[in-house]
């Protein structure tokens, strides 16, 4: 056991978070209020090589490590505890991954360069209208042409639509879709790389729409639908029918990331509270941190914390045994509960950290001028949704560890 960064892990957490000090944390607070980041910003991160951390070299990545992912979506969200510019780093790292494990040599080479340049958008179309939760149950369909598919449906809830149709390049995502008929079972998914925006092309059949959230402003959540979109065979992604089992290995990728996005949040909250508790004096001059009332309760948020980030650091680090050094000794499903884990404490303890914190700070706290509150809503998006629902973990951790025979979804 090793309860350290290596030493090329921590040069490269310090070169993020200089690099997030200087060009994110000065301008987090705009692009929550203006609802966008700015595309120079998107340009300057690609420039930095925070796209595609994990991707070799040889298709535009950087040749890293899930963990060195988690390590630079940590950091980002410190900068921007929001977490716009920590999810669009997440996306851009989790989903590529997941082509560049099952895409054709084709699509990879297509479309990873341009994500790692940050000159286009990689996400997941997942989510429909009829529930995110029960992907078996999806209606988008795929058809098949010749070589080419045509593929009709509705996807919502879906991250970087605005995004994909600003970039110059464009971008699209990791689609998930039944093939021929649309029946609830897992059997005949597959998945493919959709592009809706491509070489500054926008394609036909392609309707998005914009929702408007209650936080994490920056990046765009939308809808679309696809009207018999067409897509090339090369951008099948993995054998027909089999799109179940990439999908949730790409899950268990973002949601490692999404889970790493909210304890960086929540340290910059502590790290705010620490200031707090310090400088406010009360009842004769006494710092708040001298009554145990709120010492304690800190202590307690502090330990939950640090729970949280080595459950993060640890399934990262399974990603890596899994994926990038491939050790036998460890398989996908093994990540299952060590990620699960993840995804259900960081989000959870970012929240109920920011809710403290804020209390902490009194009449201020719900201000907007003490900006907690941005804190407090971007991290909330992960309590509810995005890379899958709280209950989803519990009920992957319930059947993992009970037994599938026992707990049903
Ligand atoms: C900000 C944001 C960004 C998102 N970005 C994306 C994206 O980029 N791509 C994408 O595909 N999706 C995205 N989503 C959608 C997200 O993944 C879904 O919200 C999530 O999968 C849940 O689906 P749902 O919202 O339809 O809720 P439902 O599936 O309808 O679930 C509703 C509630 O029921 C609970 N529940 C569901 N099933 C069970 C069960 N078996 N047992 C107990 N409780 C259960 C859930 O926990 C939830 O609380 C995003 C969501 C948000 C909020």
């Amino acid at each position: 056991m090793d309860f350290q960064f290596s030493e090329d892990e921590i040069r490269f957490r310090d070169s993020v978070r200089e690099f997030a000090e200087r060009y994110i944390a000065p301008r987090w607070v705009e692009i929550d209020e203006k609802g966008k980041i700015p595309l120079d910003l998107i340009k300057r991160m690609g420039d930095q090589g925070l796209f595609a951390i994990p991707i070799p070299e040889e298709y535009g990545g950087m040749g890293g490590t899930m963990l060195m992912a988690a390590i630079a979506v940590e950091e980002i969200a410190y900068h921007d505890p929001a977490v716009a510019t920590a999810v669009y780093v997440l996306l851009n790292n989790g989903w590529p991954f997941a082509l560049y494990l099952h895409g054709s040599e084709d699509a990879k080479n297509e479309v990873l360069p341009k994500v790692a340049s940050g000159d286009a958008f990689f996400g997941i179309a997942s989510t429909e209208p009829q529930g995110g939760s029960d992907v078996a149950g999806i209606r988008t369909v795929a058809r098949k042409k010749g070589d080419k598919w045509l593929i009709s449906g509705e996807k919502s809830f879906i991250s970087g639509v605005r995004e994909l149709m600003e970039l110059p390049v464009g971008g699209g995502f990791f689609l998930v879709a039944k093939t021929e008929k649309a029946e609830w079972g897992h059997r005949n998914i597959t998945d493919f790389v959709v592009l809706p925006k491509w070489n500054g092309k926008l394609k036909e059949g392609f309707n998005p729409t914009i929702y408007d959230e209650i936080g994490r402003h920056g990046i765009s959540t939308g809808g679309f639908t696809l009207e018999e979109f067409e897509v090339d065979d090369k951008f099948r992604i993995g054998e027909e029918n089999k799109g179940f089992y990439y999908v949730l290995e790409g899950f268990n990728i973002a949601r490692t990331l999404v889970a790493a996005a909210t304890i960086g949040s929540a340290r910059w909250a502590l790290d705010k509270a620490v200031e707090w508790l310090r400088e406010r004096r009360l009842f004769q001059g006494r710092p708040l941190a001298s009554f145990q009332g709120i010492s304690f309760k800190f202590a307690e948020l502090y330990a939950e914390l640090e729970a949280a980030k080595y459950f993060v650091y640890k399934a990262a680090w399974m990603i890596d045994k899994v994926y990038i050094e491939k050790d036998p000794t460890y398989k996908p499903k093994d990540l299952n509960v060590p990620v699960s884990l993840a995804k259900l404490k960081g989000p959870e303890t970012a929240t109920r950290i920011y809710e403290e914190v804020l209390k902490w700070h009194g009449a201020l706290g719900y201000t907007k001028e003490c900006n907690l509150y941005r804190g407090w809503l971007g991290t909330f998006s992960y309590t509810i949704g995005a890379e899958g629902a709280q209950n989803i973990m519990r009920y992957i951790i319930a059947r993992d560890v009970i037994g599938s025979e026992y707990v049903r979804g």
